[in-house]
């Protein structure tokens, strides 16, 4: 069981966001221990919790917000944060999404890295998984297992001849995130563009931030950065998603083509199945190892 962890110095960064298309810019600042991580929206003053109960909306990304303030697009960062273990921070951000930057979360990690990453004097309390819990929801499984540590197994399988299945198996921690998930970046159909478009979405998105797939080849001039990017940035999204429960998770979660809609309704499920998690506090901890 691990301290807290929040940032020493002040983080700020700024760019286009990938659905509204609109500039935002962001600070991250430092907060004292069992603050959680929490976003202000200024302007509005609005105060956000990064947690299940603050998501209004998982289409094509993760959206959070209250009385009718809210912020887009916020699993790239929570990825970050979570992956390199930060347990307490204050986002303040100014514009209606937090910006796609490249696409991935290698831009963030390089800047939260630079500030630099301080414990704290107290433990971060854990939910740890003691029975298996499945959520299923017809196209999408998503089932959570015990384990000692944490563990993501992603599996994709496209009707595409590029992606078609990928799937990865990894312990997360700080070192595994930056190094096999952190550079990963979203990834899009060309012949989705066009529709996505005139619903509102992908306004911001360029072969800057997104890797676009047209026929069966990759359109950015650069190509992949991993073989199997898609299911890497999948898993991305997706421990940015399940940081929402607001505490780190001890298990083994298997995800099968699930997407964000699935992580939070997973999230929910797992929320309410009260005979299948501990939440091991620092009480708990000291107890258990002395009687251990
Ligand atoms: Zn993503």
């Amino acid at each position: 069981m691990r301290l807290q962890q929040t940032i020493k110095k002040e983080v700020l960064f700024q760019g286009v966001g990938l659905h509204a298309g609109r500039h935002a810019t962001v600070k991250l600042k430092s907060a004292p221990v069992d603050t959680g991580i929490v976003f202000y929206r200024r302007g509005s003053g609005t105060i956000m919790r990064a947690n299940i109960s603050s998501v209004i909306d998982t289409g094509f990304a993760t959206t959070i917000g209250v009385n009718g303030t809210r912020i887009k697009t916020v699993e790239h960062l929570l990825a970050a944060i979570a992956g390199l273990g930060i347990d307490n921070l204050i986002i303040e951000v100014d514009g209606l999404e937090i910006p796609i930057l490249d696409g991935s979360s290698t831009k963030l990690v390089k800047l939260i890295l630079a500030a630099g990453i301080t414990k704290q004097m107290k433990r971060i309390p854990f939910i740890k998984i003691v029975k298996p819990i499945v959520y299923e929801d017809g196209y999408s499984r998503v089932v959570a297992l015990p384990y000692n540590g944490t563990r993501i197994s992603y599996y994709i399988n496209f009707e595409h001849q590029l992606l078609g299945q990928q799937e990865l198996i990894l312990d997360i921690n700080a070192e595994t995130f930056i190094e096999e998930i952190a550079p990963a970046r979203t990834f899009g159909f060309l012949s989705d563009v066009k529709k996505l478009r005139t619903n509102g979405f992908v306004k911001g998105g360029s072969l800057d931030n997104v890797v676009i797939i047209g026929g069966n080849s990759v359109l950015n001039a650069t190509g992949l950065r991993f073989k199997d990017e898609f299911v890497r940035h999948k898993m991305l999204d997706s421990i940015g998603d399940l940081s929402l429960i607001g505490f780190p998770i001890e298990g083994h979660i298997i995800m099968e083509r699930s997407g964000h809609t699935t992580n939070i309704n997973f999230l929910r499920k797992l929320v309410s199945s009260i005979d299948c998690y501990t939440l091991v506090s620092e009480v708990d901890y000291l107890s258990y190892r002395v009687l251990n």
